[in-house]
């Protein structure tokens, strides 16, 4: 896999990553997606090699790694299993961006710190049954009491609900009043009045539980607020920003593993007395997947170098996240056609891949708003 040039220290962590993702993923790689398990021994390894920390700075337990080697190692670990690169980008996305940006120097202590650890992990609920993409549209509703707020709703499609320590999520103050009005909470999981439901046997994604969650009357003090009141939008979208740049790498990384697989196959597997990489048409997929994979993976670097150099760059985070799970979805199709009857096999790794990219579609944006997003900044009709 080609990554821009990088020195010594990130070279190291590199070679870190795909010893531990050879090493340790790999081997229960197809159980967990098998039996929906998520390890969390695992977790606490990667936070004792120090490899959660990510771009978080190092007085929150971070590593203050660059975007672009950040991707780099996320693309690595997602090359055996995604989900692991799911939970090495949570303290830098979904789970602790809006803390490092919102956060006061307390809350950034107690649960940055600990996240960057391997210590604790962080559900990040934005997602509700009447309102997936349309964030700001949310039912959810917080009210002040005092010293704390209690909140009532439901969020749905939530990940790592089965093993979270808390929940950041997220409420208006007003029904209807749009993205000001809404406030973020990060929320213990035991608070009476919050119940996690897991969902069994979706498409993809299998070894991560995701599921509902409903607050009935939840009452949280004012101190697990996240940002002032009607910053929580504010909080959700740092938090699915930098996720775009972890769902682009993780997708990069599965497509890459899907084009390593198929060529070893293709040179492996003889039909009518030749190996099938010398039919032309096996050839036009690998091809297919050659020029996708480097096109996506230059897209998701240059988002990674706008976010090295202080910018929001939104129009490279929707490129990235689009073309990579597209991508995605295009190589792990061409995977299992290529290995035949056998890429429909769970031992293959391929019939997963092939899941777990359609996922990858849909989350973090579904890939229409992606297309919209990209088509408006290109017309001016965004800014
Ligand atoms: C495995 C998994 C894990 C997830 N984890 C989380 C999580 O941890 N936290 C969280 O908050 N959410 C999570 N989600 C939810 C995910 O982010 C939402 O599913 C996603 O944002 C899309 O929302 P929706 O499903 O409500 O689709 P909808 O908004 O109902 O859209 C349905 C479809 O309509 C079309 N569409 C919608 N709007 C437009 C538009 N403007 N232009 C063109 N077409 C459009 C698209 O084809 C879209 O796919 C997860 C989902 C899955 C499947």
């Amino acid at each position: 896999m080609n990554h821009p040039a990088m020195d010594d220290d990130a070279a190291m962590m590199l070679d870190t990553v795909r010893e531990f993702a050879r090493d340790r993923v790999l081997p229960g790689v197809i159980e967990r997606d098998r039996e929906e398990h998520f390890d969390r021994q695992l977790v606490r390894e990667l936070g004792e090699l120090d490899l959660l920390g990510g771009i978080n700075p190092s007085e929150y337990g971070g590593i203050g790694l660059s975007h672009v080697t950040y991707s780099a190692l996320l693309q690595e670990m997602s090359r055996v299993d995604h989900l692991m690169g799911l939970v090495m980008s949570f303290p830098s996305g979904l789970g602790g961006s809006g803390l490092l940006q919102f956060g006061t120097e307390e809350q950034k202590q107690q649960y940055l710190t600990p996240l960057c650890r391997g210590e604790i992990l962080i559900s990040a609920g934005v997602t509700e049954p009447a309102s997936g993409t349309a964030v700001a549209d949310m039912q959810t509703v917080c009210r002040r009491d005092g010293d704390e707020y209690v909140i009532d709703g439901a969020k749905t499609w939530i990940s790592l609900i089965n093993v979270c320590d808390y929940l950041l999520t997220f409420a208006t103050l007003e029904k209807g009043a749009g993205r000001n009005s809404i406030c973020a909470f990060l929320i213990p999981r035991d608070a009476p009045g919050l119940t996690l439901k897991p969902f069994k046997n979706k498409l993809g994604f299998r070894a991560v539980a995701t599921g509902e969650v409903f607050l009935d009357g939840v009452r949280v003090p004012a101190e697990n607020r996240i940002g002032e009141e009607g910053q929580g939008y504010g909080v959700a979208m740092s938090a699915v920003e930098t996720g775009r740049l972890g769902v682009a790498s993780r997708a990069l990384g599965l497509a890459q593993d899907c084009l390593d697989r198929s060529v070893s196959y293709a040179r492996e597997r003889i039909v009518q007395g030749q190996e099938i990489g010398r039919f032309q048409l096996v050839q036009s997929m690998i091809t297919d997947m050659v020029v996708g994979i480097d096109g996506a993976r230059a897209a998701t670097y240059d988002y990674a170098r706008q976010r090295d150099l202080g910018e929001r760059a939104r129009q490279e985070a929707s490129l990235a996240k689009m073309h990579a799970s597209d991508v995605a979805m295009m190589a792990s199709t061409h995977a299992v056609q290529i290995h035949g009857a056998y890429g429909t096999h769970e031992e293959y790794h391929v019939a997963r891949h092939f899941r777990d990219a359609k996922v990858f579609q849909i989350v973090e944006g579904q890939n229409q708003l992606h297309r919209a997003m990209v088509a408006e900044y290109a017309l001016g009709y965004r800014g």
